[in-house]
């Protein structure tokens, strides 16, 4: 159960604590955060509401440590992950059981998160050991005018203090995706959890802490963004910025100071389907790519561009999969269930009420309960209606039906968004020809768009994102290259 056992230290009373110094602390604010459980729409849990004081002394702290860790052998760094990996795929069921009730997803769901988790934390430790024990070897000569009088060594070496936000949607997971990559590359790290999600992360950060990480390296602060989101974002003490999330990263990155950012924000993942489409096929990775974890994923597929000749099929095939998903509690894995937020409920019910007004055509009848959501097929989508361009993080799909590729690709790049998108045909050339036209940072043929495996590149363009993610990617993009330039008095030609 979540906060007993090993996890005991992280609780005092019923409000959960934050972690520094290598220790769980009450905040001297002497106020907690509430986290709503989205199925009872009760309080599930409580966590310290972290003040700027204390925020102050984390990254004082985290500065210490990460010179100390920048010393600490890379075999010795991977170790300590693979440790850390072992330890929480080990407590995967408290982990699993804090995701069940801050965030609603499906138990079984919950699992693969955690266990997921693990292996990225084990990936990270054995890419870090390769990518970072090389470096390059640079000679003068190649460049017009040179001798070969100067050897260049490069290395990667780390940022400092890197701050990681990961919503709400995938708390560990987002938040694993940061952490792994900034410890192995010799950072010290500072998670601020969402608040629904955020006991869940205590806990995962709890077996950082088992698996005994030097004092101040990782850091936990608790509370809402709203409130202390700005101060850390803002802080001169914080070298770079993992985030992930919604539009809140794009004020992010106009706020932030002159440091290295990722960024990987919402998405309108378009899912354009030719009359070749094997349409079972497409409907299968509808419903799979469009009410996974009810529609609460960035990588969702939220518009499908159907071509007319094949629509009705289409339809029927997705509304008779549709009637089989399972509505209810996370507890019973059930397909759909509640989302996040009542507020989230309420905009993905206008985001309805706008296109039944405007003439959709209404496959299912349009149900709620709370939070819950009855998962929603909406055909005869035209481009004045706001879920046409909305991302709705929920149970509702639009279906734009369309009389060529180009129209189907038009509405893709009109998009503010850029994150994935999906083809389906068995013509592979026009798939290639179409893929290159999207402008999207992924696009996946005859599947519903991803983020996994977690090594691949993950990216968005536009509104979608800045950099690239991915072990690899992440990896890279928490360290800077730096040089040492060996000057010699003569030219030196090997073998020469
Ligand atoms: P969100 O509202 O943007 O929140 C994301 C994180 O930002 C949370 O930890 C939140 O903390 C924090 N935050 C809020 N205000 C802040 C501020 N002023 N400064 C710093 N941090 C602040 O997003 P969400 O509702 O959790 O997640 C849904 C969105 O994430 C969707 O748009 C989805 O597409 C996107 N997403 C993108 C990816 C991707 O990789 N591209 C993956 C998953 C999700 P609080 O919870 O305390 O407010």
């Amino acid at each position: 159960m979540a906060g007993t056992g090993v996890f005991e230290d992280i609780i005092e009373g019923e409000v959960f604590k934050y972690y520094t110094d290598g220790e769980w602390k009450k905040s001297a604010s002497g106020k907690s955060v509430a986290i709503i459980n989205p199925t009872t729409r009760t309080t599930q849990y409580k966590v310290q509401a972290c003040t700027q004081e204390e925020v102050n002394k984390v990254i004082e702290s985290s500065k210490i440590a990460q010179k100390q860790w920048a010393k600490t052998p890379l075999w010795k760094r991977a170790e300590l992950l693979h440790k850390a990996a072992a330890i929480l795929k080990e407590h995967k069921a408290p982990i699993a059981e804090c995701l069940v009730k801050e965030i609603a997803k499906p138990a079984k769901d919950s699992v693969t998160e955690v266990v997921r988790s693990g292996d990225l934390i084990s990936y990270c430790a054995e890419e870090g050991v390769r990518i970072l024990g090389e470096g390059k070897f640079l000679v003068s000569d190649s460049f017009p005018g040179n001798e070969r009088t100067k050897y260049c060594l490069t290395s990667k070496i780390p940022l400092g203090v890197v701050l990681a936000i990961p919503p709400f949607n995938y708390p560990v997971n987002l938040a694993v995706s940061k952490i792994g990559p900034a410890l192995i590359a010799g950072n010290s790290l500072v998670l601020k959890p969402p608040t629904q999600g955020a006991v869940a992360c205590l806990h995962m950060v709890h077996c950082f802490h088992l698996a005994g990480f030097p004092t101040g390296l990782i850091s936990c602060v608790t509370g809402k963004g709203s409130e202390i989101g700005d101060f850390l974002t803002m802080h001169p003490g914080v070298n770079c910025i993992s985030f992930t999330g919604g539009d809140t990263g794009i004020a992010i990155s106009k706020k932030a100071g002159m440091v290295p950012l990722q960024m990987e924000l919402g998405g309108k993942d378009a899912c354009i389907v030719l009359e070749d489409a094997d349409l079972d096929l497409v409907a299968a990775n509808i419903i799979k790519g469009g009410f996974s974890y009810s529609g609460q994923r960035c990588t969702a597929v939220k518009v499908i561009l159907v071509m007319e000749s094949v629509a009705d099929a289409l339809v029927e095939k997705v509304n008779a999969r549709v009637a089989k998903l399972k509505v209810g509690p996370p507890e019973e894995d059930s397909d759909i269930t509640p989302v996040v937020s009542e507020s989230s409920a309420n905009f993905i019910e206008g985001l309805a009420k706008d296109a039944k007004e405007k003439g959709a055509t209404f496959c299912q009848e349009y149900k709620r309960e709370g939070n819950l959501i009855w998962p929603l097929l909406l055909d005869n989508v035209r481009p004045d209606m706001r879920i046409a361009w909305e991302e709705p993080f929920g149970p509702i799909l639009p279906v734009i039906r369309i009389n060529s590729v180009e129209e189907g690709i038009h509405h893709c790049n009109a998009s503010n968004f850029g994150l994935q998108g999906c083809i389906f045909t068995k013509d592979i050339n026009k798939a290639i020809l179409i893929s290159d036209a999207m402008e999207t940072g992924t696009v996946q043929i005859n599947s519903a768009p991803a983020r996994g495996p977690d090594h691949f590149p993950f990216q968005g363009l536009k509104d979608s994102g800045i950099g690239s993610q991915g072990i690899t990617n992440s990896i890279n993009m928490m360290t800077k290259i730096k040089s040492t330039v060996i000057n010699l008095p003569s030219p030196s030609y090997t073998m020469g």
